[in-house]
């Protein structure tokens, strides 16, 4: 089934942060997205509130804040500003209209090699946040990151980790806690179909993140493909989305050093094609 452009978001690092985020907003608007997934690096203290009216004015929803502060650090003192750094984006994320504040977790602190440890300062430091999102409306997204990242950006690594995580934050599913499935964490998956179902069961669809995976790779982090360009079966994955009751936006989050040298409006219309292969 073909995705409408207007179902479909654009993560701000496809686009490589080159404008200030006020054109940014208009340029995506301009080219017929729906949505938009602007970063902490964009706004500016203090800013929050009038950008997300200005993004609202430009017709566009917010599809998720990124990201979180990693959690997990050497020190008492260090853990619990991170905590304190992500209030700050929650809030921030509150102000922009955000559906949701990505999470993504963090690795091993410096020096250590205690990875049990890791997961469980990443489930501390998400409980902390809890009572703040659902008085403030805004969602947490766990990210699940693919494993090659564990020692860096996160030890949350497949979706099925992550809904235990919010099984054992959240028990009663109430709370305001889920997953973003990003295709290219998670696509090698064999426990992907059965994970996708069970989020959706467990009603924790926040974001589904769609790029491709490119063989080969040149770069772990910034050689993503365009959805089309990669060996990704992403109209399986969508479809398997869809059947899990996710209604939300596409979002299209491809970082590129190879996209992010071509001229934004030139990109964006890059990305319109490409949802073709959605
Ligand atoms: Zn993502």
């Amino acid at each position: 089934m073909p995705v409408p452009l207007h179902k479909v978001a654009i993560n701000t690092a496809t686009l490589g942060y080159k404008l200030p985020i006020r054109q940014t907003v208009d340029a995506i608007a301009r080219a017929g997205f729906g949505g938009i997934a602007p970063w902490r690096r964009e706004i500016g203290s203090g800013e929050a509130s009038t950008i997300g009216r200005c993004i609202r004015d430009a017709g566009l929803r917010v599809s998720g804040y990124c990201r979180s502060t990693y959690f997990p650090a050497a020190t008492p003192e260090c853990r619990i500003g991170n905590i304190e750094d992500n209030r700050q984006a929650l809030r921030d994320a509150a102000d922009l209209g955000a559906e949701c504040f990505v999470l993504v977790a963090g690795g091993l602190p410096e020096g250590s090699r205690d990875l049990p440890d890791a997961r469980r300062q990443i489930a501390d430091g998400i409980a902390a946040l809890m009572s703040e999102a659902a008085g403030l409306g805004v969602a947490l997204a766990i990210e699940p990151l693919h494993p090659m990242y564990a020692a860096d950006r996160s030890c949350v690594n497949t979706i099925e980790q992550a809904l235990d995580l919010c099984a054992l934050i959240d028990p009663s599913g109430r709370g305001p806690l889920g997953v973003a499935i990003d295709v290219y964490h998670t696509w090698w998956d064999p426990k992907l179909p059965e994970m996708i179902r069970r989020a959706g069961r467990e009603n924790r669809i926040l974001a589904y993140h769609v790029n491709d995976w490119l063989s080969p790779t040149s770069d772990l982090l910034m050689d993503r493909g365009l959805p089309g360009e990669g060996v990704i079966d992403l109209p399986r994955i969508g479809a398997c989305i869809r059947d899990a009751g996710y209604h939300g936006l596409f979002e299209l989050e491809v970082f590129s050093d190879r996209l992010g040298d071509l001229p934004s409006n030139e990109l964006l219309k890059r990305c319109a094609e490409s949802i073709s292969a959605l």
